[in-house]
């Protein structure tokens, strides 16, 4: 796999990807719940694109497809042009789980608790071959003072049971980062952290995009985050992006119904701690038209039996009847 060229390149490319899943229903029947449709997702050196949706709208699906832990029905997924689907058609290869990482949810979980921070840094140096056995633990320290845990000689032996949750996720931001990947999923990477130091760890994925250069897809039901760390947000719903475009145009102005509606019910909740959490406005439910049309002031006839392709408007991407479908859906 060669390496991208500059800041602003495409790094890895969605195009066209479809996933669903088989789901029982009520008295033993099946039914297909669709978890990707259609989906177009670019992700670029330097840029932070924020998946933004509800539980079960399918952002995670998108991410384990992005790690290829899940493989898609159709579709490709593109690094430097190449669909590694087919190149590498029985999983991802050494070289691919290097250049893609994922920093999760829980920071507790994700790191071993029998051994130490230099055991969690040593490892993938030393595997993917980033360091020699004697170089390995001067790279640890350097990846410790890289992600604000100095002097990182106090950090560099304790257990992730000596760490405050803050910690262990600046420990799991460098373990990631010792592989010098050029994609980072970040999966709802502060939920689990206290609400005073989430701006922190925010605060360190944009400096760590900036100075690397890292294609960053962070996933998150938390509009906060998404307004603070992204310069693209995507809103999904049932499986497909809505509504695609420039951080600030998507919050301060949304044009798909589904985001407008996700928006005025957050606006509702405003006495709560956390007043910007998109809540879960309709179920799953598949069916022809548009899957938001139960739910939409705006809907028309032609809602009721034809599901919107992606369209270009204004510098945005959308799926609705509501904006011409005349412009060919390019990639914003
Ligand atoms: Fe509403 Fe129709 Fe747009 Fe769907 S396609 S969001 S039902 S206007």
């Amino acid at each position: 796999m060669s390496q991208p060229s500059g800041p602003g390149d495409p790094v890895l490319h969605l195009r066209r990807v479809r996933k669903s899943f088989r789901s029982s229903g009520s008295g033993g029947s099946a039914r297909r719940v669709v978890a990707a449709e259609d989906v177009d997702l670019v992700l670029r050196r330097g840029e932070a694109v924020a998946l933004v949706g509800e539980s079960g709208s399918g952002k995670s699906t998108l991410a384990r497809i992005v790690l290829r832990l899940e493989r898609p029905d159709a579709g490709e997924l593109l690094v430097d042009g190449v669909d590694m689907l087919r190149r590498e058609p029985r999983g991802a290869s050494l070289e691919y789980r290097r250049r893609v990482q994922m920093v999760f949810q829980d920071p507790f979980g994700s790191l071993n608790p029998v051994h130490d921070v230099a055991h969690h840094l040593v490892r993938p140096l030393l595997r993917h071959r980033r360091a020699t056995r004697a170089d390995a633990p001067k790279q640890a320290l350097e990846l410790l003072r890289t992600v604000g845990l100095e002097p990182a000689e106090e950090f560099i032996h304790r257990r992730p049971y000596e760490l405050s949750g803050g910690q262990r996720q600046r420990v799991a931001i460098a373990r990631a980062l010792a592989v010098e990947p050029d994609v980072l999923v970040a999966d709802e990477p502060t939920s689990m952290l206290d609400v005073s130091i989430r701006l922190d760890i925010l605060g360190l994925f944009d400096r760590l995009k900036r100075e690397r250069q890292l294609a960053l897809l962070l996933i998150t039901h938390d509009l906060a985050s998404a307004r603070y760390l992204a310069d693209r947000v995507l809103v999904l719903f049932q499986g497909r992006i809505v509504e695609d475009g420039a951080t600030h145009d998507v919050i301060e102005r949304p044009a798909h119904p589904y985001t407008r509606a996700l928006l005025a019910a957050i606006a509702d909740q405003e006495a709560s701690p956390h007043p910007l959490v998109a809540p879960k406005l309709s179920p799953a439910v598949l069916s022809e038209g548009c899957p938001f049309r139960s739910r939409c002031a705006d809907a028309m006839e032609i809602c009721a039996h034809s599901d919107p392709a992606p369209r270009a408007h204004e510098g945005r991407r959308l799926r609705c009847h509501l904006y011409p479908a005349a412009a060919p859906a390019g990639v914003a």
